[in-house]
């Protein structure tokens, strides 16, 4: 039951060393959300637990995307994984509004044609994500939200769930006592560039702890939590909602690409730390360019996340996962 712990690089070093992008097959990143999580990394009990999570969910991405299966279903495949699992604030695991219910937000967006789909409060569909893919697929519209939304949801026979559902032993603990200080587990992102050079983002959150009932957060709001555009870039947020949507993050970093000629992990760089670095504006973002360069960064003292790409004439993709600032090489 051991498993091999490498830690290899740093961010940064991952980064410059992921360059060659005019040969880049596929690549994929994806987030758990961003917070004060940092000083995990140095408990090897509970951090392997995280990697190992952040891990699998990068090995189904790849499996796919190494089938040439468009981005849009991996993006989906990702997320359902990371929804499913209680660690993260996204379906199962998420966080509760100020009256304990589960209210969750999710956006998918394609950057082959800028169509998008998002959903916001939804109460009952197990999966949110796939309900902002339906939103985006089957209706005329781009978000649909509360009850309007979970009803779409049942049309379009997606799996529905009790509200109940998505509590954990931790969120009851929460529910029950409310407590002033703000509680979260972490959203969850993925970015995909796919074998057809297609860029998706999708982000799927149970929002802020003890938000007020009805309040929607940056994830579904296309371009500050989500945003696809083949010409720049992919990007989803993780973070203190209000402030990405003031920002416009994730339409921002595909601006300072596209129109300044920014590498992503510089205009990345420059919107979470320059822009976004107060106490309030805290958490973090991944993004993939057009050329499929990888970019993660983050203002608070860790980040979930994790990261894979594979370049042509490579057996193998490059991956790794983090917490704070190392990046570990987890081979299972
Ligand atoms: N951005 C999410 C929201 O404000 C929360 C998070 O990412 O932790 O709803």
């Amino acid at each position: 039951m051991f498993r091999k712990l490498v830690v290899a690089l740093s961010l940064a070093t991952v980064v410059t060393n992921s360059v060659f992008a005019q040969n880049r097959e596929y690549a994929l990143v994806i987030h758990g959300g961003a917070g004060a999580m940092g000083s995990l990394e140095d408990d090897p009990e509970k951090s392997v637990i995280y990697y190992a999570a952040l891990d699998s969910a990068l090995m189904i991405g790849n499996d796919m995307l190494a089938q040439g299966i468009a981005g849009a279903q991996v993006v989906m495949a990702v997320v359902n994984y990371l929804e499913n699992n209680p660690l993260f604030n996204a379906g199962k695991g998420a966080t509760c509004t100020i009256d304990g219910q589960f209210e969750l937000d999710a956006a998918i967006m394609e950057g082959k044609d800028l169509s998008a789909g998002a959903v916001a409060g939804v109460k009952t569909v197990k999966n949110p994500i796939n309900a902002a893919y339906a939103v985006k697929t089957n209706s005329k519209h781009v978000m649909l939200s509360g009850q309007g939304a979970d009803q779409f949801a049942a049309e379009q026979e997606l799996e529905l769930v009790e509200n109940m559902h998505f509590a954990t032993p931790k969120t009851m603990a929460w529910i029950e006592e409310l407590k002033e200080k703000s509680k979260k587990n972490g959203t969850v992102g993925c970015v995909v560039y796919d074998t057809e050079g297609n860029l998706v983002a999708g982000t799927s959150t149970g929002g802020m702890f003890k938000k007020q009932w009805g309040r929607v957060g940056d994830a579904p709001v296309i371009g500050a939590g989500t945003y696809a555009d083949n010409a720049s870039c992919g990007v989803s947020c993780t973070g203190h909602g209000e402030y990405f949507i003031r920002h416009a993050v994730a339409f921002n970093l595909c601006a300072r690409n596209k129109y300044l000629g920014e590498p992503v992990q510089e205009a990345a760089d420059y919107i979470i730390k320059t822009e976004l670095n107060t106490d309030a504006g805290n958490g973090g973002l991944i993004a993939i360019d057009k050329e499929g360069n990888v970019a993660m960064s983050y203002n608070s003292k860790g980040m979930f996340r994790g990261y894979l790409i594979k370049d042509k004439g490579n057996d193998q993709p490059e991956k790794g996962v983090a917490i704070g600032e190392k990046m570990v090489i987890w081979n299972p």
